[in-house]
């Protein structure tokens, strides 16, 4: 089996409500999404999505994503896409680095496998059931009664597990939403605090050594360094997410003691192939991870979440759904959907959703 054609649509996804994160720092209202192609000369096609949240909050734009595709596009002709693995060390040799370029080619790549394997993507990254993954919600930045309020929102439509985002130059605001946040939210559900690399070093050690926060703190500072610095004076436990770009930052983080948990995401890292190894490492040392993608449609989510239905239970917290914040879909109906809290993956062979050409219009590119 041979890749013969890669096609490339761009589409504009549309956020519900603006979302501020970091303290307010950064907003985001439109995502710049690239859906994938991959048809092969036997009649199997697989689809793959790349989409950054934004442009400011990773380094990664839906502009220099379709760039790389272009310079990729043309050494990936003729491979065998059921050899994820080996189409990665291709692309790792014609363009080091970019790994949210390699992404959307990974995850048609592994739609292609799993179809020809005649099996769900959740069995082949390693799963023995479709297993249920709870949501977890993503409650942007604003003044605590604000910040309840959409938790609220968030607890009707069933989620248990809350990702509230704080950080800002206001050590008493933040000081104030961790502590309504951690008083208003019912005990059985679940807080985690996303700073969003937003504060300095003193400054998360001194918010974190005054608050009775519940549950974690994700990524206090911009740096590994300044975050491990953080993890080792405070008591609640760490999530690492911005600075795990790749596996050398996931060793350096065990290494420094510097967290207990991390968010995987395909976009980030380079794809499932990719994420599946990081994975398995942070399986091997006892992390407890959040694995989804940085943004995207119903199609990127259903992607994370085969990887994170494949994960070991005890190893898996809950995994947010991107899509939840769009105000269109472009995979209407398909792949992972909130039902009350939790998501159960596709069973059919492969990924499990496949875009609505209709939606998608024309091709931006074609290779060859
Ligand atoms: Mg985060």
């Amino acid at each position: 089996m041979k890749i013969k054609r890669i096609s490339v649509y761009q589409i504009d996804l549309p956020l519900t409500h603006p979302y501020w994160l970091s303290g307010g720092r950064l907003k985001f209202e439109m995502l710049d999404a690239t859906m994938i192609q991959i048809e092969t000369d036997d009649g199997l096609t697989g689809w793959g999505e790349g989409t950054p949240w934004g442009h400011t909050y990773l380094p990664a734009f839906g502009m220099g994503l379709r760039a790389g595709v272009e310079l990729l596009a043309p050494h990936l002709i003729g491979l065998d896409p059921r050899s994820p693995e080996a189409i990665m060390r291709v692309m790792d040799l014609q363009l080091p680095g970019h790994p949210y370029v390699k992404s959307p080619i990974d995850i048609a790549c592994w739609d292609i496998l799993g179809q020809a394997a005649e099996l769900p993507l959740w069995q082949l990254l390693g799963g023995d059931d479709a297993a249920q993954v709870l949501v977890n919600s993503s409650i942007s930045t604003g003044t605590p009664d604000e910040m309840i309020a959409k938790i609220e929102v968030a607890a009707a439509k069933g989620y248990t597990v809350h990702s509230a985002k704080v950080g800002g130059n206001d050590i008493g605001l933040d000081i104030d939403r961790i502590e309504a946040i951690s008083n208003a939210v019912p005990t059985a559900h679940k807080v985690t605090f996303d700073v969003n690399r937003a504060w300095q070093p003193g400054v998360a050690i001194q918010v974190l050594n005054s608050v009775t926060a519940r549950d974690w703190v994700e990524q206090p500072c911009e740096t590994l360094d300044q975050c491990g610095h953080v993890a080792a004076r405070v008591t609640n436990p760490i999530m690492l997410d911005e600075c795990m770009t790749d596996m050398e930052a996931h060793f350096s983080a065990w290494r420094q003691r510097a967290c207990e948990g991390v968010k995987v995401k395909p976009n980030r890292l380079g794809g499932l192939t990719r994420a599946r190894q990081v994975r398995d490492f942070c399986v091997s040392v006892g992390w407890q991870m959040h694995i989804e993608d940085v943004g995207g449609t119903a199609l990127a989510d259903t992607a994370a979440l085969h990887l994170a239905a494949s994960t070991p239970e005890p190893n898996r917290l809950a995994s947010w759904l991107a899509h939840d914040h769009l105000s269109v879909d472009p995979v209407a109906g398909q792949g992972v959907r909130n039902l009350g809290g939790h998501v159960v993956p596709p069973s059919m062979p492969g990924l499990g959703a496949v875009p609505d050409l209709n939606f998608l219009g024309h091709a931006v590119a074609v290779y060859p």
